[in-house]
């Protein structure tokens, strides 16, 4: 293996040791433990898993959580209007609700209740907006990509001048992602299904970022030597080895790719762990905010 491996696991537990201090600090000097709404709609397992893991985050780093699981079949009304609950419950510093939601709910609307104070996972259309624009701070930035951020800086790659290709572009992860590296002064080329001359396009790059879900995509000849990869994809692959008879891959050749790159991260390890830590640093940050402590 020539590439340095990224630690996601490591540097998560680095940033969650940092927002546990702050959580001590704020419930000692100001008596404010913060408090995250977690809101799930339906019974998918994997979402089911996430909110799990999201509660326990919070127990493990001293923070309040509110749970609330509802029927796949709730009305829009209804569900609004417990956002809207949440949204006036000075308890709350944060709410987040799992997506995807069922198809007949309206989700832009319900995320749109959430106020931008609240929004620690960074998807209301103002933090967005904040996000796409020149000279506009968000006051949240949604959590994968921006631990995908903490993940590149963490092995020193310089984002400033260098060429970044980001795979897909969903409102999650690909353009807040983009629009990331380009405010650090990236230059950046967004990939999606209709691009063309893929694998000319990433071998351009000094960053990569692969988030479209496929498994083992990427490949070793399309990735400059040198590179950085981060690999978002979280896929399920057969695997007889396996008592459960599958394994997670990333959207990345990891084997043949890491005798390429530069530095990359591995799946399971890489970008999952970041997105909870940046979860509770949100988190954090909301009810620092609410306290006056931060702007
Ligand atoms: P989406 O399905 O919303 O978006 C996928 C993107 O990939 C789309 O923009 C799509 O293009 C693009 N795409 C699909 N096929 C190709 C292709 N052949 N060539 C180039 N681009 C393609 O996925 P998400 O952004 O929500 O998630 C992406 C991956 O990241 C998934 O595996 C997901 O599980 C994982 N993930 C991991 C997280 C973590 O914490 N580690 C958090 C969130 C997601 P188009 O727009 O044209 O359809």
């Amino acid at each position: 293996m020539t590439a340095t491996l990224i630690d996601g696991k490591a540097v998560a537990e680095s940033v969650k040791d940092k927002v546990k201090e702050g959580v001590m600090y704020l419930k000692s000097e100001y008596n404010v433990t913060p408090g995250l709404a977690t809101v799930l709609v339906g019974e998918r397992p994997d979402s089911r898993a996430y909110v799990a893991s999201k509660q326990k985050a919070c127990a493990d780093l001293g923070m309040n959580s509110y749970g609330h699981t509802l029927p796949a079949d709730i009305a829009q009304g209804d569900l609004l209007e417990i956002v809207q609950g949440l949204a006036r419950d000075s308890n709350v510093h944060g709410i987040l609700v799992q997506l995807p939601l069922p198809g007949h709910l309206d989700a832009e609307a319900i995320l749109g209740a959430i106020p931008i104070e609240k929004d620690v996972d960074g998807f209301s259309p103002l933090n967005v907006g904040r996000l796409s624009m020149k000279n506009r701070e968000p006051l949240f930035v949604p959590c994968t990509p921006l631990g995908c951020l903490y993940l590149i800086e963490s092995v020193g790659t310089k984002i400033e001048g260098a060429r970044a290709v980001v795979l897909g572009r969903s409102n999650i992860v690909g353009l807040p992602m983009a629009f990331l590296l380009l405010h650090r002064n990236a230059t950046i080329t967004i990939c999606h299904s209709r691009t063309q001359d893929l694998p000319d396009v990433v071998r351009q790059a000094d960053i990569i970022v692969a988030a479209i879900g496929k498994a083992r995509f990427v490949q070793a000849s399309w990735v400059k030597p040198g590179a950085t990869v981060i690999d978002v994809g979280i896929n399920e692959i057969p695997d007889a080895t396996k008592k459960s008879g599958k394994r997670l891959v990333g959207d990345v050749d990891f084997d043949a790719v890491k005798e390429v790159a530069g530095a990359i991260t591995p799946v399971p390890g890489g970008v999952g762990p970041m997105t909870i830590a940046m979860l509770m640093q949100n988190t954090l940050t909301a009810a620092q905010r609410a306290a006056g402590l931060v702007r």
